[in-house]
């Protein structure tokens, strides 16, 4: 390091300006790895596209002609929702991306991801739309290769992702050791089985994001009325919930699905679409097997299942007692 402050030169680490030179500039475009383009929104004609198109996508630089050229050599699945989004985000004036799948010119398929902005001119009207095309293949297999991973992390794992109580599996495996013990023991064994009612209506009037909440309240609430350590609260299918209940007597596992109807009603999650009522209820089916049940721990499951629809046949909100 230099001990004569004089001698660094007054702009030394600051970046210089750049030239005001257009080849300056096309040879910076032309030389990044994302890819460069302009559309003029008045004839949809692209009034430039990166010749780099060409490496990526096997496309000539001079067959991008209009966006119709950019559209058909589009996956058909992504087609219809990214020329929709892109455009109505145009015509707004809104700059934004979009990720969607180009086709090759060998017929196969790259990841995209178009970063858009609107260019205005002075009286304030669309006058152009600039961008870059970035290939985004590598970022999406990582991503696919992780939802695979966590669809096999699911498989394997024995928590519902959504609601954090037991899944099917975890029901399975203990429904299995708990029918074993009731045989032995002599034990009763029942089994409280929950659907929420109109629940697609419910998510058609409020949101899916609104039907998850409300899933995770009812799994919280069943939590909270099947407390005893050998009981298992899991959720069975979409919006149809199991209460496992080892040693529990059919008045008690009855006492049980009652509490869960109150709960619910308690709750007061409002409903409101034209067939259901004011809040959101449910149909249960309850039953106990005894030593003197027959059968396999499934056909016990088949039979108080085939209470709860005999609820929902008989007018929904109530429940159903499978007989001795
Ligand atoms: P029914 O009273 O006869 O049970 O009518 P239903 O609409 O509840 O029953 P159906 O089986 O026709 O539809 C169940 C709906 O539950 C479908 C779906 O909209 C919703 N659902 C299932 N799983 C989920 C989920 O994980 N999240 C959300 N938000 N909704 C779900
Ligand atoms: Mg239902
Ligand atoms: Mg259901």
């Amino acid at each position: 390091m230099s001990t004569r402050p004089e001698a660094v030169p007054a702009r030394a680490g600051q970046p210089q300006p750049l030239p005001e030179s257009a080849d300056v500039y096309r040879t910076l475009l032309e030389s990044t790895r994302a890819i460069p383009w302009k559309i003029d929104w008045a004839s949809m004609r692209f009034a430039y596209i990166g010749p780099q198109i060409e490496t990526l996508l096997g496309w000539s630089q001079d067959s991008w002609q209009t966006v119709d050229d950019w559209v058909s050599r589009m996956h058909p699945e992504d087609r219809d929702a990214v020329v929709g989004f892109c455009v109505s985000q145009s015509q707004a004036g809104v700059d934004h991306e979009a990720d969607y799948r180009a086709l090759t010119r060998d017929g196969g398929y790259v990841w995209i991801r178009d970063v858009v902005h609107v260019v205005r001119d002075a009286s304030g009207e669309v006058d152009s739309l600039v961008g870059f095309m970035f290939d985004i293949s590598e970022r999406k297999q990582a991503e696919e290769e992780r939802m695979r991973l966590h669809r096999e992390l699911e498989q394997l794992s024995l928590t519902d992702g959504l609601t954090g109580i037991a899944n099917r599996r975890m029901f399975d495996q203990r429904l299995e050791t708990e029918w074993s013990a009731s045989r032995r023991s002599g034990s009763p064994l029942s089994l409280v089985v929950l659907d929420l009612d109109h629940f697609k209506q419910f998510n058609d009037a409020h949101g899916h994001v609104a039907g998850d909440d409300c899933l995770r309240r009812v799994a919280a609430l069943l939590r909270g009325v099947a407390q005893r350590p050998r009981d298992v609260v899991a959720r069975f299918g979409g919006e149809e919930f199991i209460l496992l209940l080892p040693d529990t007597d059919a008045a008690a596992a009855l006492a049980l699905a009652r509490q869960c109807m109150e709960r619910l009603a308690a709750l007061g999650i409002p409903h409101g679409a034209p067939e259901a009522g004011p809040v959101v209820t449910a149909s249960l089916g309850v039953g106990t097997a005894t030593v003197a049940s027959t059968g396999e721990a499934s056909d016990f499951v088949a039979a108080v299942d085939a209470r709860l629809y005999a609820a929902k046949r008989g007018g929904r909100n109530r429940i159903e007692v499978l007989a001795d």
